[in-house]
């Protein structure tokens, strides 16, 4: 294989973890990153403080050796802790009993890429450098320099671009290619950063090892837990209307929301309202897009290709994802780019478009329906009929989070699993006789007919 000279665009999660895979393969990458070192300069925020990270996430890392440091520096999260307004607590285990998502720190984890990447002789990190353009059939990109605002341009024989859901070279293929497929959708909703402290100790004032909700219909908080007995709470929340971002404006407007929807929030966390009149209000994308790539001169990756909305915490999950596939089609291609970068495209975008719907359905799934008793009854027949037939009913929620299958496959059987269900909870009496005999044939007669046996 001949090793190419690649410009790399972004070293964050993605861009870091993919230089890795491309060095592996002896190509000489340059990566080009429009912040100052975050090493040095301390991570500068703007998006969640932590991030769940799931299989396909672990499953990328592992591929460059980093899948059991992240673990260990990780909070497994073995299910959702409700937490309803009356203050009454429910669990659901996400998956079997060893199935945990991971909180990790977005930063600690971006840095320790970046070290990495910066330990390999074929990579070389440049920071302060913003691209503003690309030329497709050249490969030439474009810097502005941050802190000089000099002018340079570097050609190479492949551009990659990891730059985001904002991406430079994505709109350069927007503005200079023909035909060129691109939408972009904001939820009328958008979310603000809060934090519970620790305890005395560093101790931990929620459940460590779950993922807490407290859904509210129009709107939820939720929290991870961080490293040093914090957790991270976001708040979705509907930018304009009645009860919205607009609409509280004092601080006494703020305490009075808070005190009533979160009341045991408010509790642990005495400086959540000067945090919520602090901290900024960001908004929430869905960004697809088509093609990916441009001959054998350029390729959109992470974000840039598929930002999606954060409510099954799979964005940076399925850009590791893509970093994989991107180092199984390189092994497979050898030299020709041509037939690796759209292969990588066609295999992807279905994929990238399929947890991208599954994103924004989630968002209902997670502030309305974890509260009601019918979604916690399926979820209990959905474990039982997991455990029964491991092979046959893994649910959606499952395929996701805690398996390889490609999200298109996970899309379809959600599909086929509601369609299942409507009948299953139509089943007289199942709310008491779900786990019976007597309604095990009734179950296998529905799996049947739904195709799951
Ligand atoms: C609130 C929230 C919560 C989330 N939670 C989760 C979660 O739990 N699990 C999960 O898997 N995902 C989550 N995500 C999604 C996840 O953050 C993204 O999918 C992930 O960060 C994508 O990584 P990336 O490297 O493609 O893009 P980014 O992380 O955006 O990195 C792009 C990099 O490119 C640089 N850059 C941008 N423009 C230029 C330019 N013109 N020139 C040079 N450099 C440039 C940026 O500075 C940055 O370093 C969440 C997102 C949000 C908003």
């Amino acid at each position: 294989m001949s090793s190419k000279n690649i410009s790399l665009v972004g070293a964050g999660l993605v861009g870091s973890l993919l230089s890795m895979y491309l060095a592996k393969r002896g190509h000489k990458v340059t990566i080009f990153e429009r912040r100052s070192d975050m090493r040095k300069a301390g991570y500068v925020g703007g998006r969640s403080i932590n991030l769940a990270l799931s299989h396909r996430g672990f499953n990328g890392l592992r591929a460059i050796g980093l899948e059991e440091d992240i673990r260990k520096v990780g909070i497994p999260m073995y299910g959702r802790v409700i937490h309803q307004i009356s203050g009454e607590i429910q669990y659901q285990a996400y998956g079997k009993e060893d199935e945990a998502i991971f909180s990790v720190s977005r930063g600690g984890l971006n840095k320790r890429l970046m070290e990495l990447a910066d330990m390999h002789p074929n990579i070389n990190i440049q920071f302060d450098e913003r691209c503003y353009d690309v030329d497709l059939d050249t490969a030439t990109c474009h810097f502005e320099n941050m802190l000089t605002h000099e002018k340079h341009e570097v050609k190479s024989d492949v551009v990659i671009s990891a730059d985001g859901a904002f991406s430079a070279a994505r709109l350069a293929m927007q503005t200079k290619s023909d035909r060129f497929e691109y939408s972009q959708k904001y939820l009328d909703q958008g979310y603000k950063e809060l934090t519970i402290p620790a305890g005395p100790n560093s101790e931990y004032l929620l459940e460590k090892n779950a993922l807490h909700i407290w859904p509210r219909h129009n709107y939820m908080l939720i929290a991870l837990p961080n490293l040093d007995g914090t957790f991270t709470c976001t708040l979705f929340f509907p930018f304009e209307g009645e009860v919205s971002f607009a609409s509280l404006k004092t601080e006494a407007q703020v305490r009075n929301f808070l005190t009533t929807q979160f009341p045991d929030v408010v509790k642990l966390s005495p400086n959540v309202v000067q945090e919520y009149m602090a901290n900024p209000n960001g908004a929430l994308v869905t960004v697809k897009c088509f093609p990916w790539v441009y001959s054998d001169k350029l390729a959109l990756l992470g974000d840039a290709a598929h930002a999606i909305v954060p409510f099954f915490g799979q964005g940076m999950n399925a850009g590791f994802e893509d970093c994989f596939e991107f180092g199984n089609l390189m092994e497979k291609h050898g030299d020709n780019w041509v037939e690796l970068l759209n292969e990588f495209q066609h295999i992807r975008k279905a994929n990238g478009d399929a947890i991208a719907d599954m994103a924004v359905e989630n968002f209902i799934e997670m502030r309305d329906k974890v509260a009601d008793p019918k979604f916690l009854l399926r979820k209990k027949i959905e474990a039982k009929l997991n455990k029964l037939y491991p092979e046959n009913y893994v649910s959606k929620y499952s395929l996701v989070s805690f398996s390889t299958k490609p999200y298109r496959y996970a899309l379809e059987m959600g599909f086929r699993q509601d369609a299942l269900f409507e009948k299953v909870l139509a089943i007289p009496s199942i709310e008491t006789n779900w786990n019976s005999e007597e309604t095990l044939p009734q179950l296998e007669a529905l799996l049947k007919e739904y195709k799951f046996l």
